[in-house]
């Protein structure tokens, strides 16, 4: 098997996650992607964080027509700071040798992965698939890193929660920017005002 996690905040979910998560399916033949929103991301303020069960759901809606994806509720349970080498470790414990691990970034949080608690580590536990994002260039890798990470264009989606975020504050529109039971959900419960 070849599996695809997809770690993030999901502050929230938007097309940029799932067509990167697509497009990296189908080019390296995935079995499965699984989302996986974080509880606490260590090296992000908490401004404007909702809570993990609201972020959650809203990626349960977001990938319901797609079969190859599965949102994981991992780093949720595990509560504190959601450490990516943690959650690999679990999947390696849980999915066993015979399964390929890859780990889907956009090229901007890859930069920061040398910085990442025992990052050391997950070059052993996983290969990494770096998605060029609008506005980030991928800075050189150390080659511990850089070995196993694989670089991929994803078509230019200048979406990010940053900016849903902010319009959302300002009561601009959103549709299109991430599925509509997500927007639905949103309005709903009132988030992010
Ligand atoms: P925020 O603006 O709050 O940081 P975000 O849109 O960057 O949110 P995250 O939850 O931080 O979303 O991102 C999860 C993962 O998805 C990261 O690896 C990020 O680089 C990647 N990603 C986010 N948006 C895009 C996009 N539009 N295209 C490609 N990758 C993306
Ligand atoms: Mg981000």
């Amino acid at each position: 098997m070849r599996i695809g996690i997809m770690g993030g905040t999901f502050n929230p979910i938007h097309y940029g996650h799932l067509v990167t998560a697509e497009v990296v399916r189908d080019k390296f033949k995935l079995d499965k992607v699984i989302f996986v929103p974080s509880y606490r991301t260590p090296y992000k303020g908490r401004r404007d964080l909702i809570s993990s069960s609201h972020r959650y759901k809203m990626a349960k809606l977001a990938i319901e027509n797609n079969g190859y994806f599965s949102v994981s509720n991992i780093e949720i349970k595990r509560r504190g700071k959601s450490y990516t080498r943690d959650t690999m470790k679990e999947f390696k414990k849980k999915f066993g040798k015979e399964t390929k691990l890859f780990f889907i970034t956009g090229a901007d949080a890859i930069a920061q992965m040398p910085k990442w608690k025992k990052a050391k580590e997950l070059p052993t536990l996983c290969e990494f698939i770096a998605a060029s994002r609008p506005g980030f260039k991928l800075r050189k890798l150390p080659p511990r890193y850089e070995r196993h990470t694989r670089l991929i264009e994803v078509p230019a989606l200048a979406i990010s929660s940053t900016d849903i975020r902010k319009r959302l504050k300002r009561g601009e529109t959103i549709k299109y920017l991430l599925p509509e039971k997500v927007e639905r959900y949103i309005y709903q419960h009132r988030l992010y005002l």
